[in-house]
């Protein structure tokens, strides 16, 4: 057991790496030509701003994700897994996947990764900062409230991170 802290060191260390691998390397980051879902997303408490753009596929699932936008390493990270996390998906799946991803973050839930997903993981160590935990949810938030905008028949709905979400 006399290693154990210095085994937590190195998976801090590893998290970290893949974090702003994200961040230098983001998947999906752009505007998405021609998509339904265009939502945008704002955190006032760290300035981090983001678009969702969804493109779905004619049996109504997520056929592609994007986010363009600036902000904080954690959240342009968690921005770029988002957009892998959900691709693929019903809006119904999509919605309950964002759902358990900010109740996680929130200590709500126990942590578990999607298989598919196995870079979540990297944010996982956030939660240890609740004032940072917005920065991961957002782009998260932000699709959740353009599911529900496209539902309504809206687009380019724009939404913020309050405190309430
Ligand atoms: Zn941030």
């Amino acid at each position: 057991m006399a290693d154990g802290h210095h085994e937590e060191q190195s998976l801090d260390t590893l998290y970290r790496d893949v974090l702003f691998e994200h961040y230098r390397h983001p998947h999906n980051k752009g505007e998405l030509a021609g998509a339904e879902i265009v939502t945008r997303g704002n955190n006032p408490v760290c300035g981090d701003k983001v678009v969702v753009y969804g493109k779905l596929d004619d049996a109504g699932r997520l056929e592609r994700v994007c986010f363009d936008g600036k902000g904080c390493a954690i959240c342009m990270a968690s921005s770029s897994m988002m957009t892998d996390a959900v691709r693929g998906k019903s809006l119904d799946e999509a919605a309950a996947l964002t759902d358990r991803f900010k109740r996680m973050m929130r200590d709500e839930v126990p942590f578990e990764v999607p298989a598919e997903v196995p870079d979540l993981e990297a944010l996982a160590g956030v939660k240890k900062f609740p004032v940072r935990v917005k920065c991961a949810t957002l782009a998260w938030t932000t699709l959740r409230n353009g599911i529900v905008a496209y539902r309504a028949g809206q687009r380019g709905a724009e939404t913020s991170e309050s405190c309430e979400t």
